[in-house]
């Protein structure tokens, strides 16, 4: 693994067949902080590479070939499988689950890589067991089920199963016709090094804040008028970026207003604000949240080591976290939540520990320990290979050690591209404070509509297919273009006929 740096490409070979997705995911998880590319059907190059995948699909008379070979350097090993005939095209999943069983045994044998996730490379791990719940099967056929289909470990499993068995029953009680609100604030008072979110200093984005609060509002008027014409209900309002507080508390307010001025929120049964960073949060802020009905606010030290906090480009302290905390319960929140990240650069097992004991110290409702991602736009992805070491898997395992015997039981989870180690984001909440926002919009059974710039909106429908319709990144694209990207949402009324054609379908059955 030495030789891998970020500047060579790995180079990945594709015969007879264009299945990319699986095949990156899969080497992703072995081959961490490489950038891939891709050759179809052009072997020039192979010889010519150290380093390479090749994945190829042969069509015989009444079988079809698959071939598999990786090299890492001086190691390559190569593997054949033929099957009943099968067209990448139209057979694809089980061309991808073949092609993704072969490459993971080459890569293990090569790398002696332990990957817990097995070859389940999805996001959302919780919705392979739903189903398997829904049909009747108990503890023992889930788990069977999914070890043999995806070589996940007797440890995930039990994390992904629990996980499934706190928030099936809430799941249940959605209401119908009901939607989520998402409020985006792409601002930050500075860039932490992990960061790959569109995020702006509130410093650099001054001149533009007046205008986009503006505009922001404007978005919301038009979707309140949608949400009362379209019939539809608030089920629950999130705030997030960024950091929704690094706005002042004039604009925070003029934006709650908004929300409060164009939607019913009497049905609302989550009103959430990513507070984030302490460094943002003041007393002013604090009774806005409250005096427009934010009943969940998410604190988020992500460690309590201020040297890890420095390392990482935060402008605050551990004692800081803490002081922020006590106020937001002065103010009578009873809902906050705090995320933690396992694997930060220069944070250790003995240090991620203390973090997690001073969290439940403080007793907050719920805590979200995310895995270390490098993403490309973070500036610490030019360290990646720096972070091959990380010992993230002893900080995770202590989280799911610690937090359940403490109350805080398992709700909500996803995975990550490029997590360090294949490692998961989980929610542990205490009964009763789970985030319904969170767990909805992992399950993908309500629609979400998204203000703001870098905010998507999600709909779906009853048959399961879901359309997104995706606002600006940026927020001089977000001013300048506004009544372009307002013309855009129009298709929510044609999606909205489609959804309630198939509902009246459904109800006639
Ligand atoms: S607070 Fe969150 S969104 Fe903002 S820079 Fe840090 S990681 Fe990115």
């Amino acid at each position: 693994m030495s030789e891998i740096t970020m500047k060579q490409p790995f180079p990945v070979f594709l015969c007879g067949h264009g299945l990319k997705y699986e095949i990156e995911c899969i080497l992703k998880v072995f081959v961490p902080a490489v950038r891939f590319q891709f050759y179809y059907d052009d072997l020039s190059l192979f010889h010519e590479s150290s380093r390479f995948a090749a994945v190829q699909i042969r069509q015989g008379r009444n079988h079809t070939y698959f071939y598999c070979a990786v090299s890492l350097g001086e190691k390559r090993l190569r593997l054949a499988h033929r099957a009943e005939k099968l067209c990448p095209q139209i057979n694809k999943q089980q061309c991808e689950v073949i092609i993704s069983k072969m490459l993971f045994r080459l890569l293990q044998e090569l790398t002696g890589l332990d990957v817990p996730w097995g070859i389940l490379t999805g996001i959302r791990p919780v919705r392979k067991v739903l189903p398997l719940m829904d049909a009747g099967m108990n503890r023992e056929e889930i788990f069977n089920t999914l070890k043999n289909n995806y070589w996940i470990s007797d440890e995930k499993l039990e994390l992904v199963y629990h996980t499934a068995l706190v928030q099936r029953p809430l799941l249940m009680q959605t209401p119908k016709n009901s939607i989520g609100l998402y409020v985006s604030i792409p601002f930050c008072p500075t860039r932490c090094s992990y960061c790959s979110f569109v995020s702006h200093s509130v410093e650099q984005a001054k001149k533009l804040m007046p205008d986009y609060i503006r505009l922001l509002c404007e978005e919301l008027k038009i979707w309140g008028r949608m949400v009362r014409e379209l019939g539809l209900m608030i089920d629950t309002v999130y705030f997030g970026g960024g950091t929704p507080t690094s706005v002042s508390a004039e604009h925070l307010e003029q934006l709650m207003q908004a929300v409060e001025a164009n939607f019913d929120l009497s049905h609302i049964r989550e009103y959430c604000v990513e507070a984030g960073r302490p460094d943002t949060i003041t007393a002013e802020k604090l009774a806005v949240l409250r005096k427009y009905g934010a009943d969940r606010i998410s604190i988020n030290p992500q460690t309590m080591n201020d040297d890890v906090l420095r390392t990482i480009g935060r402008r605050h302290t551990a004692e800081e976290i803490v002081e922020c905390y006590h106020l937001a319960r002065s103010f009578g929140f009873e809902n906050i939540n705090m995320d933690l990240i396992a694997g930060l650069p220069s944070d250790t097992p003995e240090s991620f520990h203390r973090t997690l004991e001073q969290i439940i110290a403080l007793d907050p409702d719920s805590i979200t320990v995310h895995t270390l991602t490098l993403k490309r736009a973070a500036n610490l992805f030019a360290e990646g290979e720096t972070q091959l070491e990380n010992p993230v898997r002893e900080m995770v395992r202590d989280s799911i050690a610690m937090l359940p015997e403490k109350g805080y039981q398992p709700y909500y989870m996803y995975r990550q591209k490029n997590t360090i180690d294949n490692q998961e984001n989980v929610g542990y909440a205490k009964p009763g404070k789970e985030s319904y926002y969170n767990m909805l919009i992992m399950d993908e059974t309500q629609s979400i509509f998204g203000a703001g710039c870098a905010a998507s909106t999600k709909l779906v429908e009853p048959n399961g297919m879901i359309t997104r319709v995706c606002n600006y990144k940026f927020p001089y694209e977000y001013i300048a273009q506004f009544d372009q990207l307002m013309e855009k949402k129009q298709q929510v009324y044609e999606i909205y006929e489609r959804i309630r054609t198939q509902e009246a379908a459904y109800a006639e059955k």
